[in-house]
């Protein structure tokens, strides 16, 4: 199965690797075009734009930043929409709107091409450990058929039901991730104030039952003072604002949400985007 790969970001790069690793014969494209020579050292061939990905691929990931973004490398000029062939797969991994995913699942069906939204969970360390959570809706065939690129990239694959399910999923995710990662913060700024040892409070919180995967990662990095971007502060206020929206849909009263999107809204606006998500500590310091 010949793959092809379309962002190369913080994400993108290691799960492109993995699918090296894995023995997947891969052509990948980045907007920025020297973030392809890592992966051309592995034995990628590098593509000048997605359409040529596409035409050499019969599956085709991509992973870049928003809705936006999702529709200009599938559907804007030269895009992958113009070097897909009937029967082949386009998975998108990054996390954009259901609404928005379901329409490019029409778009695609359109010209014969299945689509599979599957957005991941687990940062950069699970990007580069190949232990990514999978939500991917979409067609069951086209799942089965794609099931080994999946575990090449990740440990938990889940099929979700049909397309804007897997977004769908990964919005529960960041509603659940979000407002324990606001917990680790103020759990941090606490431990601080009250001259608790950093490591000593990490390892009797992380074994109770308030452990998470957010107080084992971000903890530590917050007590160290390193707010080095993992997942972005600008990208996650992106997926607050979704998950936001699609409550909103749902008619659900939802005062968390609402709290941490106001909140990295406001880091935004402090000028902490480029930071990692651990940076809403800052707001604070
Ligand atoms: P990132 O490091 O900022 O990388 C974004 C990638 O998208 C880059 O390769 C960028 O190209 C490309 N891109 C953005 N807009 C584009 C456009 N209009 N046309 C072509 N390429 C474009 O972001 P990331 O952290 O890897 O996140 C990628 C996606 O995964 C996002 O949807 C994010 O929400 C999701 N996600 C991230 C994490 C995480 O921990 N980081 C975890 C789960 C899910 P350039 O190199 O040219 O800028």
């Amino acid at each position: 199965m010949n793959a092809g790969f379309i962002g190369l970001g913080i994400m993108g790069a290691p799960m492109a690797a993995n699918l090296l690793k894995a023995g997947f014969p891969l052509a990948v494209y980045n907007r920025t075009p020297s973030r392809c020579g890592p992966l051309q050292a592995l034995g990628a061939v590098a593509c000048e734009t997605p359409a040529e990905v596409a035409r050499r691929s019969d599956v085709v990931v991509t992973i870049v930043s928003e809705t936006r973004d999702v529709e200009a490398v599938l559907f804007g000029p030269d895009g992958a929409a113009e070097g897909l062939r009937p029967g082949s797969v386009v998975i998108d991994m990054s996390t954009i709107s259901p609404a928005a995913t379901v329409e490019f699942a029409a778009r695609l069906r359109a010209q014969g091409v299945d689509m599979l939204d599957a957005p991941v969970s687990g940062g950069e360390s699970g990007a580069i450990e190949g232990r990514l959570s999978i939500m991917a809706g979409g067609p069951r065939e086209a799942f089965d058929r794609c099931l080994p690129l999946f575990e090449a990239m990740g440990r938990k694959i889940v099929h979700t039901g049909g397309n804007g399910n897997g977004q769908r999923t990964k919005l529960v995710n960041q509603v659940v991730g979000s407002l324990n990662l606001l917990a680790v913060v103020e759990g941090v700024r606490m431990a601080r104030a009250a001259g608790l040892d950093p490591n000593v409070t990490l390892e009797a919180v992380g074994g109770g039952a308030a452990g998470s995967w957010m107080w084992s990662n971000l903890g530590p990095k917050i007590f160290a003072g390193d707010f080095a971007p993992g997942f972005s502060i600008r990208l996650h206020q992106k997926d607050l604002r979704l998950a936001k929206e699609s409550l909103e849909e749902l008619g659900l009263d939802a005062p968390g949400t609402a709290l941490l999107h106001r909140l990295f809204t406001e880091a935004l606006d402090r000028g902490l985007g480029e930071q990692g998500n651990q940076g809403l500590f800052n707001l604070w310091s």
